[in-house]
């Protein structure tokens, strides 16, 4: 497990943009380190691709995409299942820091510093965070559609059951 290549992991972001250049590849999950913190071992695959765009106002920007399986453990029912993700964003790479500050319209394109020397392979482990269930659940709990038997209302059920006799004689009592 090596995550990807120099070459690959570190591109030059603005340069990407400018040329409007596309890169895709697959990645393990496990590679993700970050991204794996705290969860179940991750046997999925990633799929990922970027494209870069550059505007006629001297703007650069990333659309990174990823699709992959989590497998995730229900907050409900403690039950392991498979959470597909997918990523799909539009950032503007910005020079510095400085750039970030400012405009914090609500539909203002998130921004990220770019640099020469990018790591892609953060770019998408943080985009595959963001889009991390918080709460992870089934949507229906597979023990939650299991049918409990029902019990007939019967002419017993009018009369105490013996059994529930029995627990009360049951009670404690002392020696
Ligand atoms: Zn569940």
């Amino acid at each position: 497990m090596q995550g990807l290549d120099a070459e690959k992991r570190f591109v030059d972001a603005f340069g990407l943009a400018r040329a409007g250049q596309y890169l895709s590849g697959e990645l393990a999950l496990a590679e993700f380190t970050r991204f794996c913190e705290g969860l179940t071992p991750q046997a999925g695959r990633v799929q990922w691709q970027v494209q870069g765009e550059y505007n006629a106002a001297g703007q650069a920007f990333l659309t990174v995409q990823a699709q992959t399986i989590a497998v995730l453990e229900c907050q409900r029912c403690l039950r392991l299942f498979e959470q597909p993700l997918q990523v799909s964003n539009r950032l503007e790479v910005v020079r510095s820091d400085r750039s970030l500050e400012g405009d914090d319209a609500p539909d203002a394109v998130e921004r990220i510093v770019g640099s020469s020397r990018f790591d892609l392979q953060a770019l998408i482990e943080d985009e595959l965070i963001l889009v991390l269930p918080y709460v992870p659940r089934h949507e229906v709990c597979p023990s939650k559609t299991v049918e409990t038997p029902r019990v007939e209302p019967t002419e017993n059920a009018k009369r105490p059951s013996p059994f529930a006799v029995l627990g009360k004689l049951k009670k404690p009592s002392a020696p």
